[in-house]
């Protein structure tokens, strides 16, 4: 069984993210779609938000599992027994953090190896963070996130406006 983590923040999970899923989950028997848990980082959503909007997000797909983890990435790979770590590439501004992360992990345990994937075009310039300003200023995202996410964003909003 090929089993491949696919790792990030997913604040909020987008149709960018769930793109490159697509593409892994028909090179892989199973992807492990995994929030890393950043302390160095605030996340618009909880963990425990942003899990839920994977789960809902990914249910349509028999081989696919939601998790987090916490430390060292290669740590997490190896105890799931992970044959690739993938990731998107979507522009040449992606490129230089994701070698230097994916020679680092590989000098850390070269075992697991990095699988770069490319979305489809409409997706280069989609990110979460453009994602939540748009949401944050009342803008429609509907083009861009599954509607679980549309709905989760909608929620924050009104919360924020109210509190
Ligand atoms: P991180 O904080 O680790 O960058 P993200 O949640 O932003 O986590 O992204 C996780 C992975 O998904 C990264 O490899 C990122 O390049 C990729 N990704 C994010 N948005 C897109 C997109 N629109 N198209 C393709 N890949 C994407």
């Amino acid at each position: 069984m090929r089993i491949a983590i696919y790792p990030g923040t997913f604040d909020p999970i987008t149709n960018g993210h769930l793109d490159i899923l697509d593409r892994a989950v028909k090179l892989f028997d199973k992807v492990i779609i995994t929030i890393a848990r950043n302390p160095s980082k605030s996340p618009l959503f909880s963990e425990e938000e942003r899990l839920d909007m994977l789960r809902e997000a990914t249910k349509g797909h028999r081989n696919v599992e939601v998790d987090s983890f916490e430390g060292l990435l290669v740590d997490y790979a190896r105890s799931k027994q992970a044959a690739a770590i993938v990731r998107g590439l979507r522009a040449i501004s992606d490129f230089e953090y994701e070698l230097q992360m994916a020679l680092m992990n590989r000098k850390l345990d070269a075992a697991v190896e990095t699988v770069f994937l490319m979305p489809n075009e409409k997706y280069t310039y989609l990110n979460s963070s453009i994602v939540r300003e748009i949401s944050r200023h009342g803008g429609d995202v509907s083009e861009f996130v599954p509607p679980t996410v549309r709905r989760s964003l909608e929620r924050k909003r009104r919360m924020k406006l109210s509190g």
